[in-house]
């Protein structure tokens, strides 16, 4: 037992998943820590909106420490014994660390971008050089300084005009809604602020969206994918499917210890597999998803795909008899009904799990999901709505209408503005909307 009696309970993750337990579970009856390396919970759904300052990034985040009662440690779980009910979290700082000691366990700790062992992307992806995911803010605030320094280095006098357009070549690899809704960011960037600042670049600039799979979009209806398809290729985005990327290297070749060679700066080419290859400023990868390290080693049963293997109550397979190891949101898959890795997901299991709790920790209904339905921004008042699932997966499913154009993107604004953890949030975003349409993007760089 913990402090005055409360058992105490250990949620690694500030997430969608791990945020939203947070928030529900009863602190009276638990001595609730939660310990990650991000001190707060990030709205990952606008993160594309903050990579050209559509949004900014502050008012997409919520700090865990706003949730009363509650333990934070900012620090990575590291290893975990079972037996002894004990985890090792290591701080951010020094590296320093504890021993944490748990009644009940919860992993909410999500996954990392995959980059399929492709050569050149992981090196250049951690150099900060060419090569950004899109998964955390601090991606975000990266590649919007990498498209600032580009334009300004395109601007730049002597310029040859085939550096110009090397340094304003942007390939976006994945084609699900991350991609397209940073695709789409970029193009209103592109037509509102990069044509009123750098008039002369426009021509210059040249999008590629690249996605291995036949479709962009996957799981969205086929009226919906079309409809995505159709807005691109006016937009002129150079969209190729079933094209994936073989390797980025260096246009002197990659040096024998395959390394990223000293003078990469302006010169790195994207391999695609239908043989051609592309020069290019800026490459944002958002292609996969992989398990992160500590999911890895705890030894827990797991799916092929790396996540750790719960059943219909959240519990960790093998622990399902003493009720006291979770496992929820991206880590977590049922054996039985695998259900996509998104926010919906991790979110109601957290609530689902901080119910169980609450009650007693004998859980009674297996979870359900219920699906929303899912939607895109396609930028320039344009989106898709798709409710054709919306319901449970895997029993009733209603049959909502599917969306697109301005009223969608309007749904896609309003729903995110409304489900905004602090009031704060729900004002700061509007403002922000309001302030890049009519007075501009803050372009400056810092
Ligand atoms: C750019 C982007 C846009 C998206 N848009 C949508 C959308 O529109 N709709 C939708 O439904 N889904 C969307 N998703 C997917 C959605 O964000 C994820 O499914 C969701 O974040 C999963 O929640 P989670 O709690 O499982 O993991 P996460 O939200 O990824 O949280 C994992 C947490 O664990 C922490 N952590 C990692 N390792 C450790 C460790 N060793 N110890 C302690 N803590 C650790 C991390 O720091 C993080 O706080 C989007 C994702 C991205 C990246």
């Amino acid at each position: 037992m913990g402090t005055a009696g409360r058992a105490p309970v250990l949620i690694l993750g500030s997430g969608w998943g791990g945020f939203s337990l947070a928030r529900r579970l009863d602190k009276s009856k638990f001595e609730t820590t939660l310990v990650s390396p991000a001190n707060h919970f990030l709205f990952t759904p606008l993160l594309p909106s903050t990579t050209v300052g559509t949004l900014e990034f502050r008012c997409i985040q919520e700090p865990v420490r706003t949730i009363p009662h509650l333990r934070y440690v900012q620090a990575k779980a590291t290893r975990i014994d079972l037996a002894s009910r004990t985890a090792v979290v290591r701080d951010i700082f020094k590296g320093r660390e504890h021993e944490l000691r748990f009644d009940k366990l919860v992993l909410a700790v999500g996954c990392k971008t995959a980059t399929f062992g492709t050569p050149g992307v992981d090196e250049r992806e951690r150099a900060g050089r060419h090569v950004f995911f899109l998964k955390h803010l601090y991606h975000a605030r990266a590649i919007r300084n990498r498209l600032l320094e580009l334009f300004e280095r395109a601007d730049a006098p002597g310029v040859e005009p085939e550096l110009r357009r090397r340094l304003l070549t942007f390939v976006v690899v994945g084609g699900g809604p991350t991609s397209c809704e940073f695709t789409s960011e970029l193009f209103d960037f592109l037509r509102q602020d990069v044509s009123r600042w750098y008039p002369d670049l426009v021509r210059d600039v040249r999008v590629t969206l690249v996605e291995a799979g036949p479709v962009l979009l996957g799981p969205f209806h086929k009226s919906l994918r079309e409809y995505a398809m159709s807005i691109f290729e006016r937009r002129e985005v150079d969209v190729r499917l079933g094209v994936s990327v073989k390797a980025v290297r260096s246009r002197g070749g990659v040096p024998a210890d395959g390394g990223v060679p000293a003078d990469d700066d302006d010169s790195p080419v994207a391999v695609l597999s239908d043989g051609s290859e592309m020069e290019f400023g800026l490459m944002v990868w958002s292609a996969g998803l992989r398990a992160v390290r500590l999911t890895e080693s705890l030894g827990l049963p797991r799916a092929p795909s790396g996540r750790v293997l719960v059943d219909a109550y959240c519990r960790v397979r093998g622990h399902e008899a003493r009720n006291d190891v979770f496992a929820i949101g991206d880590c977590a898959v049922h054996d039985e009904r695998q259900l996509a890795q998104i926010a919906q997901v991790a979110s109601q299991q957290g609530a689902y799990v901080a119910r169980v709790l609450n009650a007693g920790g004998e859980p009674r209904d297996a979870f359900r999901f219920f699906s929303l339905g899912a939607m895109v921004s396609l930028g320039d008042f344009a989106g898709a709505y798709d409710g054709t699932h919306v319901g449970d997966p895997h029993g009733k499913e209603l049959r909502l209408p599917r969306v697109s154009g301005p009223l969608a993107w309007l749904m896609w604004r309003g729903g995110y503005a409304a489900r905004q953890v602090s009031f704060a949030n729900m004002m700061l975003i509007p403002m922000h909307w309001f302030k890049s349409f009519f007075f501009g993007r803050d372009i400056s760089r810092f």
